[in-house]
């Protein structure tokens, strides 16, 4: 089949596209809008905050700045003239999806998965447990979660979930002030992390090591910490033989948790190293214990069955002043648009929710794969909506699109914060940045308008 991207498609009408979210997906996905439409399209891509990049900015880590700035390449399609930011505007809350709707062509929802899936367990509500949204938001300064203020006052805290975003969390928990320099995080975690007493950090994973959702970079990161030591029980390792069945990527990461099981027995510590990760595997936790704050987290030990771990009934209490619960986010669902309970996204056939109406990125497949995901997943709904436009023929339909929704932002008042007035933040956090540090961000929307509004 034909590349519908190889160049641009000619027509005789402007296509209008709204794109409501403006992480990865969103802009991959008008990319994809503007390389098969050229001057032909029009995109407007709306976000809830007055600063773009979704989980680039507030999800990626602070101490992974080259990851952090693929955002380079979006402000490459931001600052085409047929591209608009549209910030400051909550879909779903200050406009509806239908009036989208009503003035665009296509309305793709690109939102993300911004809530923490529950643990479900009993006392999950005590103070100092967090989901990682609260506690990654919180040090990586989203408007939402400045506030948080978990106590790092306990020697122990535990991490539940044997993926990435475990690690993101146990690293900064282990990291000293030094080890964040050239790092944007937050200047009320750093200082936060400066008085903490956390020396141990545990990572539950009902499954084992073979079964993890590390990738070996981030895996072998710990390894190389300034004061903390990774540990892993040699018994929780299998035969080493049975590795070789692995793919390569899931082998390099158990080569890593291999060499961790070599640092010797906790109670032996790691000599010079004053914080312990220590890997706990085939552990599923059942409760969380405490009475004005988390105290322990009951725990029952586990076993492979096919795959799938089953409890044995053997059960212990960690004592543990802070839980954070690193399992995976769901989408925020929006009035007017069908979702799929079950799958914590939105109702979708690859993509389709109805006519006119799409999902991509995290809010269509959920929370799964990395930034580079998302690139296909854009092309692939801007392909389906030429698909579905082409049956307007050659008057188009007529809608409003961009002037349309100026008339509306007008009557409902609303504080709408263009690129240029993110590019002034940017500016102005750049400034505000401590030595060696890319920006200081703005934690309050409030700052943020502020500082777009100055001349
Ligand atoms: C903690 C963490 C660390 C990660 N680290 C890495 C990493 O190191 N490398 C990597 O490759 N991947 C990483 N990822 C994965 C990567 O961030 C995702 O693949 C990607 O961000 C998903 O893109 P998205 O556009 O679907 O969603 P998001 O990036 O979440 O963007 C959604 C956007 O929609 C906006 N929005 C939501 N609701 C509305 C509304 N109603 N109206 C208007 N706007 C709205 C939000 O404000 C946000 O800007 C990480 C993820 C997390 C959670």
């Amino acid at each position: 089949m034909a590349d519908p991207f190889s160049g641009v498609e000619e027509t005789l009408f402007v296509r209008h596209i709204a794109i409501v979210g403006s992480g990865p997906a969103g802009y991959y996905t008008a990319e994809a809008a503007l390389k098969l439409w050229g001057d032909n399209v029009r995109v407007d891509i709306f976000d809830t905050l007055p600063v773009p990049f979704g989980l680039i900015r507030s999800g990626v880590a602070p101490d992974h700045q080259s990851i952090k700035a693929v955002s380079r390449r979006y402000e490459a399609t931001a600052l085409t003239d047929n591209v608009r930011f549209v910030g400051n505007v909550m879909i779903g809350r200050d406009v509806s999806v239908p009036e989208l709707q009503n003035l665009y062509d296509a309305v793709v929802l690109a939102t993300g998965a911004p809530h923490d899936r529950k643990l479900g367990l009993p006392g999950e509500d005590l103070p100092n447990v967090f989901g990682s949204a609260s506690f990654v938001g919180w040090y990586n300064g989203h408007p939402n979660f400045a506030d948080l203020d978990p106590l790092l006052s306990h020697d122990t805290a535990v991490i539940v979930g044997n993926g990435n975003v475990a690690l993101d969390c146990a690293r900064i928990l282990a990291k000293s002030q030094e080890e964040f320099h050239g790092s944007d995080i937050v200047a009320h975690a750093l200082e936060q992390l400066g008085t903490s007493k956390i020396r141990r950090v545990v990572i539950l994973g009902r499954r084992g090591p073979h079964q993890i959702a590390m990738t070996p970079k981030e895996l072998g990161e710990l390894g190389h910490l300034a004061r903390a030591c990774p540990m892993v029980d040699p018994a929780d390792l299998p035969d080493p033989a049975e590795d070789a069945a692995l793919e390569p990527g899931q082998r390099k990461s158990v080569t890593h948790l291999r060499a961790f099981a070599q640092n010797g027995a906790e109670s032996e510590g790691c000599a010079g190293k004053d914080v312990v990760i220590a890997f706990d595997f085939f552990a599923a936790p059942k409760a969380l214990i405490g009475e004005s704050r988390v105290e322990e987290i009951e725990v029952e030990r586990t076993r492979l069955d096919g795959g799938k771990a089953v409890g044995t009934g053997e059960t212990y209490r960690i004592p543990a002043g802070l839980v954070i619960a690193c399992i995976g986010y769901q989408t925020s669902p929006i009035p007017d648009v069908p979702f799929d309970i079950a799958g914590g996204r939105f109702a979708n056939d690859e993509g389709r929710i109805a006519p006119g109406l799409y999902c991509v990125g995290w809010a269509r497949r959920g929370p799964t794969g990395t930034i580079g995901t998302n690139r296909p997943d854009g092309y692939a709904i801007i392909e389906k909506i030429a698909e579905d436009i082409a049956v307007l023929g050659d008057e188009g339909s007529g809608k409003a699109g961009r002037p349309g929704f100026d008339q509306l932002a007008e009557e409902r008042a609303l504080h709408v914060v263009k690129f240029a007035d993110w590019k002034k933040i940017e500016e102005a956090e750049t400034a505000n940045a401590r030595t060696g540090a890319p920006r200081e961000k703005f934690v309050a929307v409030d700052h943020m308008i502020e500082a777009a509004r100055k001349d």
